[in-house]
């Protein structure tokens, strides 16, 4: 560790030849990474997270755009880079963070992915303090189209409800919309959550998730609730009695989908249990179209279903 990181300032400036000494260099946010457009030149401010030193070699112009408070008041007695008076001098400011927190951060400020690192909802929970303490919008750094959303999603798909939640605690409409969906496929979610839960989530996105549940459980009976349509005429092969028999195993295929399965049932789910039960089982061939008939038409409309708050 050179001279200048063991002191105790907030910020030096260091010689862009300086050979440094930390005692630890980021992987993704130094003199070798390749930067994405508009920051595609080398790096020209260091900072340091304390208590580990580990150095990040970004941008100025990427921490003070869109910053409304000059990333965090550390950069407003810091001239800008290529300043006439400071040729050759890169500014170090330290930051008191926690190294991984703060490589999170910064990957979703250069609107990169961080599946590398793996963070989960509670990574992302401190990432997003980190974001408004350094003068920046959670949905404009994490807006739909950049790659720091698609994390997001993608942590949802195992986290469903912790990242619910923390969409909902942040007002953050987009992530909450792309979490309900995969909340939704998480059997029992609604009837699990916790008194503290419902409080961090908020009335308003509480209440917007139940509905979905609730709407799409209505739907799910009333649509399985609809009969096949079997011929009136009997055949040899098929008299009252069968077809009578072939609407019972459809009532209590049915039933069984939509006692014991959830509002997150998929098509497949439900194709899968009510061909299982009842379609290899009838000999009648009208009867078996008719049945066949009538789960394609329920799947269909169970498809269309709205899967978000
Ligand atoms: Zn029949």
């Amino acid at each position: 560790m050179s001279d200048d990181l063991g002191a105790s300032k907030n910020s030096a400036y260091a010689p862009a030849t300086t050979v440094y000494h930390f005692q630890n260099l980021s992987t993704a946010f130094n003199d070798s990474s390749s930067f994405p457009q508009p920051y595609h030149y080398p790096p020209d401010i260091i900072l340091v997270t304390r208590p580990t030193y580990t150095a990040f070699f970004t941008h100025y112009h990427r921490l003070v755009t869109e910053s409304n408070n000059q990333f965090g008041r550390l950069l407003e007695s810091c001239k800008p880079p290529n300043d006439p008076g400071l040729p050759r001098r890169r500014p170090i400011i330290y930051v008191d963070e926690n190294e991984h927190h703060f490589n999170c951060f910064l990957i979703a400020l250069y609107n990169w992915s961080s599946q590398l690192y793996k963070p989960d909802t509670g990574v992302f929970s401190h990432v997003f303090n980190l974001v408004i303490k350094y003068g920046f919008k959670v949905r404009s750094v994490f807006s739909p189209s950049s790659g720091g959303f698609q994390d997001l999603v993608r942590t949802a798909e195992t986290e469903a409800l912790r990242m619910y939640t923390l969409a909902a605690h942040w007002d953050f409409e987009e992530l909450a919309v792309s979490a309900s969906r995969y909340v939704l496929r998480v059997a029992d979610t609604i009837q699990n959550i916790t008194d503290d839960h419902a409080e961090t989530i908020g009335p308003r996105y509480l209440l917007r998730l139940i509905q979905l549940h609730e709407t799409r459980k209505a739907r799910l009976k009333e649509l399985l609730l609809i009969p096949p349509t079997l011929h009136v005429d009997d055949t040899p092969a098929c008299a009252r009695p069968q077809r009578l028999s072939v609407l019972r195993a459809y009532g209590l295929a049915a039933g069984y989908v939509v006692w014991e399965k959830a509002a997150g049932v998929t098509v497949q789910e439900i194709k899968s249990i009510l061909f299982g039960n009842i379609g290899t089982s009838i000999s009648c061939p009208v009867c078996s179209d008719a049945v066949q008939r009538n789960i394609d038409h329920v799947l269909d409309l169970w498809s269309q279903m709205k899967d978000t708050i």
